[in-house]
């Protein structure tokens, strides 16, 4: 890897303040924060080494930037080979953007309870991005694409995702509460009490 730039994160940062200062519109903000993810993840020569660590038992979720007043966050997503979620919600507004490797995502609905894959798998190539949200569709599934490597990517969210509380689904469509917490935080210093009974259920 060339030179070192974690301006790139602070700059990304600071461009996505200004736009959620100026549009509350969830399709702007998708559109144009995609575009910064986009400029974000074209270049691999950000993202510090810890955030960047794969685990053997699971995926990691790293927090590289939360704000003080929770409108977004910005996590990096750490697949070890062959890696995983569960179908799984967000509740809020989410983009992906693949930084290395590559991803492997498939849509799911939930209509009368039941679980419905939508569209085909696709796969997620390195500067690509896309967009969840209980608008755009909110519900997914995603996996490394590889099971011989890491992949990562640098995830979005129109909350503090680390503390929200959503859903993993089973085969069935019923949905069981998570709080999914970030890999680099003490859950103490994320939860109440009564969220951390629903801590590190799934995602
Ligand atoms: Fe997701």
């Amino acid at each position: 890897m060339s030179q070192h730039r974690p301006h790139r994160l602070s700059d990304f940062v600071a461009d996505l303040s200004a736009l959620l200062d100026r549009a509350g519109d969830e399709a702007v903000i998708l559109r144009e924060g995609g575009a910064l993810l986009a400029e974000l993840v074209a270049q691999d020569d950000w993202l510090p080494e810890a955030q960047s660590l794969p685990d053997p038992t699971r995926y990691q979720q790293y927090l590289l930037h939360r704000e003080p007043a929770a409108r977004f966050s910005v996590v990096s997503f750490v697949w070890g080979p062959g890696q995983a979620t569960p179908v799984h919600d967000h509740t809020v507004w989410g983009l992906i953007g693949v930084l290395r490797g590559a991803e492997l995502s498939q849509a799911y609905e939930r209509t009368n309870g039941a679980l419905k894959a939508v569209g085909r798998v696709h796969r997620l190539e390195p500067g690509q991005v896309e967009a969840v949200s209980p608008t755009v569709g909110d519900i997914h599934r995603v996996a490394n694409a590889f099971d011989d490597r890491t992949s990562i990517s640098i995830h979005v969210y129109g909350a503090d995702i680390g503390t929200v509380k959503r859903s993993t689904y089973d085969a069935d469509g019923k949905p069981k509460t998570f709080i999914s917490g970030y890999a680099d935080v003490p859950p103490p210093l994320l939860f109440d009490r009564a969220s951390a009974l629903a801590y590190g259920a799934a995602e």
